[in-house]
């Protein structure tokens, strides 16, 4: 439970800096519970707090967790050079919020992203130490074979890591389709692994991290959604 006057709360929701929230509130756009609040000062109650700015409901979120179908050719880097950034994709208070993706995706994969503010949550998954499996979805140029399941299974050497990488699971899922399930997150490692047992990966998507499928969220590509606890929960 925190109490917050309201130009600090629409301020941490990421509508602008406290000047602007500020005259937001004091030019009547902004409403609680159908009353018009313009002291800026007034004090609240964040939690479970709804309130309507510009005729849209906002409930108070202390920190987004968001999951993103990301489509092809969005970097993300929070300095993108080539292409659009992701955060181009969600609304702009999420940049204000310093909302950033939870690891990488090459700009030309697809699929499911995590996305957050949280910097804690950020981190945990992030980490090294956590071994969070990855479900990707990859299109081969050449067909997939029993020979090239078996060498993702059995684990193939790239030149920069020490120890080979093996898939957890690899299935075919059709001529030139493949599914196949990393623990760690290498440096475009389906992509080298793919490479390295001589076929080449021509499309890749995430379709799902821990028992979270992007199916289950039901998200076109572009599209985001929070995610509540219990969804998180599902990331291990
Ligand atoms: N492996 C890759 O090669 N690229 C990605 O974006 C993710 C995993």
């Amino acid at each position: 439970m925190s109490k917050l006057s309201l130009d600090l709360i629409l301020k941490s929701q990421g509508f602008g800096t406290r000047k602007w929230c500020r005259q937001l509130i004091s030019e009547g756009d902004v409403s609680i519970a159908g009353e018009t609040v313009t002291d800026p000062r007034a004090v609240f109650e964040t939690t479970g707090l709804a309130f309507t700015l510009f005729d849209e409901l906002w409930v108070y979120r202390e920190h987004v967790y968001i999951a993103l179908n990301k489509p092809a050719n969005y970097e993300c880097s929070r300095k993108p050079s080539h292409h659009p950034g992701v955060l181009s994709l969600l609304p702009e208070q999420f940049t204000w919020r310093d909302v950033q993706p939870v690891g990488r995706l090459d700009h030309d994969t697809t699929g499911m992203l995590l996305m957050s503010d949280d910097g804690t949550f950020i981190h945990a998954q992030s980490s090294p130490k956590r071994h969070v499996p990855k479900i990707y979805v990859a299109t081969t140029f050449d067909p997939v074979t029993p020979e090239l399941v078996e060498q993702l299974l059995a684990g193939v050497k790239l030149h920069d890591e020490p120890a080979k990488l093996a898939a957890l699971t690899c299935r075919k899922l059709d001529e030139h389709q493949l599914e196949i399930l990393l623990e760690q997150g290498k440096y475009h490692q389906v992509k080298r692994m793919l490479a390295a047992a001589g076929n080449h990966c021509t499309a890749l998507r995430r379709s799902a991290m821990g028992k979270l499928t992007l199916d289950a969220l039901g998200l076109k590509e572009g599209e985001w959604c929070y995610l509540d606890e219990a969804q998180r929960a599902l990331l291990v």
